[in-house]
């Protein structure tokens, strides 16, 4: 796969790609993106932030230089979403061949289609302020307001839940669809705590998940700089603690929707951490 990423690596991406368990590729895309577009600028964003984290998290008591991460670099981007979203579920499904960790750096939420072609076998966690739930949008079925419809396409009811949820179009809300995902509102979340929703989320997904994280699902002002900002949002903490609850079955991971040029540094930051908490949990 030599030449078909660009140059720009993750620091503590030591390995090579035979060697490794966790393997980061970005997917700079944002052709859908219907306000504040930037998402294709994000991966090398996260990459310069990540540089100014130290390599070692005694949280985890984990040196994630030696963690096998192998970093791609990232896809080329396409012209339309759908070559794009073709080209992350090719890169994908050569990565779960071989057993190891896709980690996607997107691009807007779009890519994410790709990705889960790939774990039928498993079930999904999302965090997204927005339920993205449309059939189409704009004229395109690949729409990034359409990730979790599509999702729910390919592995079917009852298998995925949506955190963070407060943005949704009278039109998805009453479809008979919508009742197939579980949506769990930011509200819900403050208002039972984020430890209360971990059984049910468990029982959802079961013991295979693709996690996919919309950083504006995060409340703007911990992820200011995000393609769709929709305020009352969760926290920072709260994503943590679902990272760090569901990363040992976690055998997918995204980070979509970070918009760089918005930024104030603190999505950046915010957005390679995860990666940190993800990997450094799973450990
Ligand atoms: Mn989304
Ligand atoms: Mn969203």
């Amino acid at each position: 796969m030599t030449g078909y990423f660009s140059s720009l690596k993750l620091p503590d991406a030591t390995s090579e790609f035979k060697e490794s368990r966790y393997v980061i590729f970005g997917a700079p895309f944002d052709g859908t993106s219907s306000y504040r577009k930037g998402s294709k600028l994000a991966p090398n964003a996260v990459r310069v932030a990540y540089d100014n984290l130290e390599s070692f998290d005694p949280r985890y008591s984990f040196d994630f230089s030696e963690a096998g991460i192998c970093d791609l670099g990232d896809l080329q981007e396409e012209s339309t979403v759908d070559e794009m979203v073709e080209s992350v579920e090719m890169v994908t499904g050569i990565i779960r061949k071989e057993a190891k960790i896709p980690i996607m750096l997107g691009g807007e939420h779009a890519v994410t289609v790709g990705a889960i072609r790939n774990f039928k076998d498993c079930g999904m966690i999302i965090i997204d302020a927005h339920s993205d739930f449309r059939d189409s949008y704009h004229g395109n079925r690949l729409n990034h307001a359409c990730v979790t419809r599509r999702s729910l396409e390919v592995l079917g009811p009852d298998r995925i839940v949506s955190i963070g949820t407060r943005s949704t179009s009278m039109e998805e809300y009453e479809s008979d669809e919508f009742r197939k995902v579980r949506f769990i509102t930011s509200d819900e979340v403050r208002e039972k705590g984020i430890k209360s929703i971990v059984s049910e989320v468990r029982r959802i997904v079961g013991d295979r998940i693709y996690f996919s994280i919309d950083m504006d699902g995060i409340d703007p002002a911990y992820a200011p700089a995000v393609g769709t900002p929709e305020p009352y949002g969760l926290k920072d903490t709260d994503v943590r603690f679902l990272v760090n609850e569901f990363s040992r079955n976690t055998f997918g991971f995204d980070i979509v929707e970070f918009s760089p040029q918005f930024d104030n540094g603190n999505t950046a930051m915010l957005a390679a951490k995860i990666i940190q908490d993800f990997i450094g949990s799973r450990k």
